[in-house]
């Protein structure tokens, strides 16, 4: 089967590019939804332990509580938890859900400062202190997500501001409704690296880590080295000869003799069918055909295959973002990590 390999330098690389703007580690809340964008969230979590990183945010309760020895906070972004606990952070989406929460929860309200997905609205504000204080969860935070940091348009501009309108009126309420000082952040990686002045509590980053951010020229952060590659076997070899047709539907035609080689992956890995029209693999290799579900035959001889080691490149073959093909690919494919300066 396929395998994923961990770059751990790479990833330091890139925690220490991360840090520099965060000024502390302790500022880093490591964003380690949807198995680690695909990378493995056990993995990652004793990385970035090892690291000194103590804040992780997720989607789950589950993830949650796989990585709560390795973390001092972990923030659960998309789930109402049955039991409170002293780590972990619940994020309060919805002014209707407030009630759901178990009493004494500690919760981290979302404010839609134009992103129009989760969230309450700055009018709602003292609406939703009241009916946090009601429901007697301890609110330790507010905070807001972009929706464009990684474009080059006004829109982080003016979210911004929002949210600094939404800071200052929270303040004032913190006080009012007798709510401890609150804590507040609104950055993903590519609004954290497109500050100079960075001063909010934590930033949450996720893809800046793994090493698979792409911005704008003009916002182009340097030196970023992405931390996963995929590898796969091979299971044979053939010479075939000038005309004969390779996979499914014979789609490819070899215009001479050479070498084809299979491998065993496909998209049944979770590697997309959609990369079928002339990918070459990152050792220089042409895929011949289409992709099967176990199976991928590609112009080499080579026994180990260097599928890829930059998912922004597959991303660009299939069509979509490093995101996607990362966070596609299957939990059970097997991780090693590996330390090595290049
Ligand atoms: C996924 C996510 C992030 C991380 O975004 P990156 O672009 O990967 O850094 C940050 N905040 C929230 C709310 C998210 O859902």
């Amino acid at each position: 089967m396929a395998y994923i390999i961990l770059n751990k330098n790479h990833f330091f690389n890139n925690l220490d590019i991360i840090s520099k703007s965060t000024k502390t580690r302790d500022k880093i809340a490591l964003v380690l939804k949807d198995n680690a964008y695909g990378h493995g969230l056990f993995e990652m979590a004793s990385m970035a332990k090892e690291y000194c990183i103590n804040k992780a945010v997720v989607r789950t309760c589950k993830e949650a509580e796989v990585i709560e020895d390795f973390f001092e906070y972990i923030l659960v972004l998309g789930e109402i938890p049955t039991s409170k606990s002293q780590k972990i952070r619940y994020t309060i989406n919805d002014m209707k859900s407030i009630q759901k929460y178990p009493k004494g929860t500690k919760v981290e309200l979302k404010i839609d400062t134009g992103m129009h997905r989760n969230g309450i609205v700055e009018s709602e504000l003292e609406e939703a202190f009241a009916k946090i204080k009601d429901a007697e969860l301890l609110l330790e935070c507010v905070f807001t997500h972009h929706r464009s940091a990684d474009e080059l348009t006004s829109e982080w501009f003016w979210q911004k501001e929002n949210f600094k309108k939404a800071k200052d009126k929270s303040r004032k309420l913190a006080h009012e409704f007798g709510f401890g000082a609150l804590r507040f952040h609104s950055s993903n990686s590519a609004s954290l690296l497109r500050h100079t002045d960075f001063d909010e509590d934590m930033a949450r980053v996720g893809i800046a880590a793994y090493g698979c951010l792409e911005l704008p020229d003009a916002l182009h952060v340097k030196g970023l080295k992405p931390v996963l590659s995929l590898w796969a076997n091979k299971i044979s070899q053939r010479e075939v000869k000038a005309g004969d047709r390779i996979g499914y539907g014979g789609d490819y035609k070899a215009p001479r003799d050479c070498i084809a080689s299979n491998y065993d992956f496909g998209y049944g890995d979770g590697f997309f069918r959609a990369c079928a029209n002339g990918y070459v693999s990152a050792s220089g290799a042409e895929l011949l055909g289409r992709i099967s579900m176990d199976n991928s035959t590609f112009a080499t001889s080579e026994e180990k295959l260097l599928v890829f080691d930059n998912a922004t490149v597959v991303a660009k073959y299939a069509k979509t973002i490093s995101y996607d093909v990362l966070t596609a690919l299957k939990p059970n494919i097997k991780r090693e990590i590996i330390e090595h300066s290049d």
